[in-house]
């Protein structure tokens, strides 16, 4: 099997010849082919024969081309749009629609010379935790069929951990990416806000949305995140802060580096096994030199109010351009999920209530903010679950959005604070399902999280695991 080389790795094979793009293209359909009518990770694949004459293309021009992904298959959240590939979110209000652009993040990973080969399945517009509010197939977790894949960006994380692609770009606004990273046994990163453009990506709360790469390890993550960030005249949220060397951190000592553990992190209502596995991950890093410190963020407590009255109040205004006018089919063909967003999120901010509720939330981001940056003083990362719960049966949590909401408990804070975030596998519960655990930064830390995580996936081999679906697949 080729795609469990990292990206590194692979990118040498291509350089040497030892191995052709068109191998790569290959493999990855025919992994497609085998398994996704099972899992629904994709709402729409690339013809392959167009993809097969883009990857003859790379292979002849390999000689005079540096990049690290050039020549490699990926996908995206259905998220981003794409001039050449349909773009749903997730929603039929969509079915049928055609980006006249790529969106900046595509454009530059395309430009480096990676292969788009599909639009990932996700919860609609990004509502929700587990894909089971996705308007096409339920996506199936690989791990154990019956159960969900974690959301929005559920089809992502399960092409990544089927190694139907090298690697996946999603989104996370609240969590979608770190948890279905966590669900699934891949890394995923939450990128500081304004660390990579949004121009081309459906906008769901758009001071909370974020476009990160998840992959199979953090060494892979490292290297896209230099080719996706970067300041872009199209989005003026942006940021023009310098883009780093990410790799370079890797293998860079932890020794003496302090890790904050938010007590309320820790309180009721998290899984006993996920609370045991993330303890278990500390006891490698305090091997590693790392230092340990009881924290406290006292207003977490409201954190997942703030982020849905916020996201929602965001959520209630973006979704008003889909009329059936300007973009769209008719407004009917909205999830329940959605439209329950949309009317908390219009009664959030409707006269008379937007002082209680809106303003209110606002100010208490505000507080939040400064929790955090407190914390963040006197540690260098902060560390935590990803999810209260395991990946639930499918079905289970559409038919309780109170248990929907909750499932973004530990991440929805880090957006409300612009924090970067990295979820990294952990372990395994006693029914072999994956369990994670993130790493919190400073605003564009994201250097300092590659450093731990890559260090902590040097001491395990979590992340190396296989999903029992394709453990006996020969290419
Ligand atoms: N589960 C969260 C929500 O539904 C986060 C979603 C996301 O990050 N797009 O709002």
């Amino acid at each position: 099997m080729l795609i469990d080389h990292s990206i590194k790795e692979l990118s040498n094979l291509l350089k040497k010849k030892e191995i052709s793009s068109v191998d790569l293209v290959k493999e990855s359909y025919s992994r497609i082919e085998e398994f996704d009518l099972k899992l629904h990770s994709f709402i729409t694949i690339k013809d392959k024969t167009i993809a097969l004459k883009e990857a003859e293309e790379k292979d002849k021009n390999i000689k005079n081309n540096s990049s690290i992904v050039y020549g490699l298959p990926f996908a995206v959240k259905d998220a981003y749009v794409t001039k050449d590939l349909r773009t749903t979110a997730g929603s039929k209000i969509l079915n049928d629609y055609y980006s006249p652009y790529n969106a900046t993040v595509v454009e530059k990973i395309a430009k480096a010379g990676a292969i788009l080969i599909g639009k990932n399945n996700m919860d609609n517009w990004g509502h929700g935790a587990s894909n089971e509010n996705t308007n096409y197939q339920i996506p199936h977790n690989p791990w154990d069929m019956e159960r969900i894949t974690g959301g929005s960006s559920g089809g992502s994380a399960v092409a990544v951990s089927t190694r139907m692609v090298p690697f996946a770009i999603g989104e996370d606004t609240g969590g979608s990416i770190r948890n279905p990273s966590s669900m699934c046994d891949i890394s995923g990163l939450k990128v500081t806000y304004g660390r990579v453009s949004r121009y081309g990506a459906i906008a769901y709360a758009s001071s909370l949305d974020t476009v990160g790469p998840m992959a199979k390890s953090v060494e892979d993550l490292s290297y896209l995140l230099e080719i996706m960030a970067g300041y872009d005249d199209h989005d003026s949220t942006s940021s023009t802060q310098k883009v780093e060397n990410y790799h370079k951190y890797l293998e860079k000592s932890i020794k003496g580096k302090v890790i904050g553990l938010p007590k309320e992190f820790f309180g009721a209502g998290l899984d006993p096994e996920i609370k045991k596995t993330v303890l278990t991950a500390i006891k490698i890093f305090e091997k590693l030199g790392a230092k340990i410190q009881e924290v406290s963020l006292p207003h977490f407590v409201y954190g997942v109010s703030i982020y849905y009255l916020i996201a929602l109040s965001e959520t209630s205004s973006n979704l008003g351009r889909y009329d059936s006018f300007r973009y769209g089919d008719k407004r009917e063909l909205f999830s329940n999920e959605s439209i329950r967003r949309i009317l908390l999120g219009t009664y959030a901010l409707s006269a008379g209530y937007a002082d209680k509720l809106y303003k209110k939330a606002q100010k208490l981001r505000t507080i939040l903010i400064q929790e955090y940056e407190t914390a963040l003083k006197t540690c260098d990362v902060l560390l935590g679950p990803v999810t209260p719960s395991l990946p639930s049966k499918i079905g289970e949590m559409i038919s309780d959005p109170v248990k929907n909401l909750l499932e973004d408990l530990y991440t929805g804070t880090v957006n409300l604070i612009g924090a970067p975030a990295l979820a990294i596998p952990a372990g395994f519960s006693e029914e072999n399902l994956p369990i994670g655990f993130q790493v919190v930064g400073k605003k564009f830390g994201e250097g300092e999280l590659f450093q731990f995580g890559y260090l902590y996936q040097q001491e395990t081999d979590w992340h190396k695991k296989l999903p029992p679906i394709i453990q006996n697949v020969k290419d």
